[in-house]
């Protein structure tokens, strides 16, 4: 985990910047003025002591003539001179055993130096030397000779209170050097951060602009350097991904332009449809009730003509007993095709039931139990492939197999052999129904499927319902149908239906 403290100090290089620069500019100043008053001050110290030991010398030095002539006077004259010098805190002439000869203080004349410090100078090497050095005064004892006599002392006390005074002007200058230095330092110090800073708080600005997918203002360029750099590359990336997100946005109007248009398209398609399924209810519902209707009076048609040419035949004679017969047949076969109607419109199942899995093969089985009877009868051999599963309708996938198996064994002088078989063609399952039966004509391959359309008519039973039925029922689950044939060569039907 990080410390706060850690993460204070990176979030910002401003920050780092300020602190940085001001840090080493105080400790700087810190150190430098510190220094320099330190060294004024030794300065000072220096030149009051040498100041003072020179006086000392220079004093030893004059008084000798007076010391010899024991001019106390003269004396005291060098030490008034001297004493006007305001460096000099007091002055004195002892003899070699302390007497006090001479003094700036007169008060003093004629006493003895008895302190420790003087009686050690007194006591100790002839020669010049720092008797006392404190905070506000130093004092030099010089010795007065003569070809290496010892005739007494000059005695010099040097005062600091001026130099003391120097050093704490200096001192307090130097603070308020120094403080001035470090606000001057503060300043600079943000100045130059800033104007460094400035371009990476632009690009971060900028970076938090595209962070929250606002593309339209761009970083100002301020400098070439790798900043500059990055910020011309950050404005590319925004124009771009502008480009792409307008390009993005016309896409997804047009996109949901077409999804409008096509929604509007399949409402239209399913009001069509809706128009449609009804038109043909309401025509399955109308031929049912004129078929169902007729029904009737051609019943009474056929069974009275039956009666008519049973019981009145004699009278009828043998034309009118023909007419008769004709009329007869004419119901029935009207009957029939009344019948093919019927079948025809129930056709494929309701148009609003939805297609469900069917079992190609069971539905295959249901219309060979319908067309058990005829298949017995001639001795039909039907072989069959493995049948997959569509999507359909298992009734009408059985009238399906019905019609067209039904068609292979009728539509065939000798023993019938019928072969079922289906592959796989993209999407759906194609069929194929092949008989080895009389063919059919390549000229009427494309009529057959029409209502009511015979090619042999009057050779084979038959209305010409069985594959309009085929048809329509193909066409109500997407598929299609068609024959492959030659006249005495057999025929295959094909038809698809939809995958399950
Ligand atoms: P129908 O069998 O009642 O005549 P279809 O619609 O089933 O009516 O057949 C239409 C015509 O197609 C038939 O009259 C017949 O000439 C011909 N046809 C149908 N199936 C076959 C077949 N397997 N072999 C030869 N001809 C056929």
């Amino acid at each position: 985990m990080k410390l706060p403290s850690r993460r204070w100090w990176h979030a910002s290089i401003r920050k780092q910047l300020i602190i940085g620069i001001v840090g080493v500019h105080a400790a700087l100043i810190l150190t430098i003025v510190p220094d320099f008053i330190h060294r004024q001050r030794t300065l000072l110290i220096e030149r009051s002591n040498a100041r003072t030991l020179s006086q000392a010398g220079l004093l030893a030095e004059s008084v000798v003539p007076q010391l010899i002539t024991n001019d106390l006077a003269g004396i005291s004259d060098i030490l008034g001179a001297l004493a006007r010098d305001r460096s000099v805190r007091f002055a004195m002439v002892t003899d070699r055993d302390g007497e006090v000869l001479a003094d700036t203080d007169a008060g003093r004349v004629g006493e003895y130096l008895v302190d420790p410090v003087s009686q050690k100078q007194l006591h100790g090497p002839v020669r010049t030397a720092v008797v006392l050095d404190s905070h506000d005064m130093i004092e030099v004892a010089a010795p007065v000779t003569i070809q290496n006599t010892l005739l007494g002392w000059a005695w010099v006390a040097g005062d600091r209170t001026s130099d003391n005074a120097q050093v704490a002007s200096l001192i307090r200058s130097g603070i308020a050097y120094g403080a001035i230095a470090i606000a001057a330092g503060i300043l600079v110090a943000v100045v130059i951060a800033s104007t460094i800073t400035r371009p990476v708080r632009l690009l971060l600005a900028g970076a938090d602009r595209l962070a929250h997918d606002n593309l339209d203002v761009p970083v100002p360029v301020t400098t070439r350097n790798e900043v500059g750099t990055l910020a011309a590359a950050l404005n590319d990336a925004m124009t771009k991904l502008r480009a792409n997100r307008t390009a993005l946005e016309n896409a997804r109007a047009e996109l949901e332009a077409e999804v409008a248009e096509r929604r509007r398209a399949q409402e239209e398609l399913e009001a069509a449809n809706r128009i449609i399924l009804s038109a043909n209810e309401n025509l399955r519902q109308f031929a049912y009730a004129v078929s169902h209707d007729l029904q009737e009076p051609l019943r009474a048609v056929s069974s009275f003509s039956e009666l008519l040419s049973s019981r009145y035949r004699a009278a009828l004679g043998s034309e009118g007993g023909e007419f008769v017969d004709y009329i007869r047949e004419g119901a029935v076969r009207a009957q029939d095709l009344i019948r093919a109607v019927l079948q025809y419109s129930r056709a494929g199942g309701r148009g609003d039931a939805l297609p469900e899995p069917v079992d190609a093969a069971a539905a295959l089985k249901i219309a060979q139990e319908n067309l058990r009877a005829a298949i017995e009868e001639r001795r039909a051999v039907i072989e069959c492939s493995e049948l997959p599963r569509v999507k359909a309708n298992e009734v009408a996938v059985a009238q399906l197999f019905q019609n067209l198996v039904g068609n292979a064994i009728k539509y065939c002088s000798w023993e019938p052999r019928i072969r079922i078989s289906a592959e796989r063609d993209g999407a759906h399952w194609r069929f194929a129904v092949a008989d080895n039966g009389i063919g059919i004509d390549p000229r009427d391959h494309a009529r057959i499927f029409r209502m009511f359309t015979r090619v042999r008519g009057n050779s084979y039973p038959g209305t010409g319902i069985g594959l309009a039925i085929c048809s329509k029922i193909v066409d109500r689950f997407g598929g299609k149908i068609w024959v492959e044939s030659a006249a005495g060569h057999g025929s295959t039907f094909y038809f698809t239906l939809p995958a399950a």
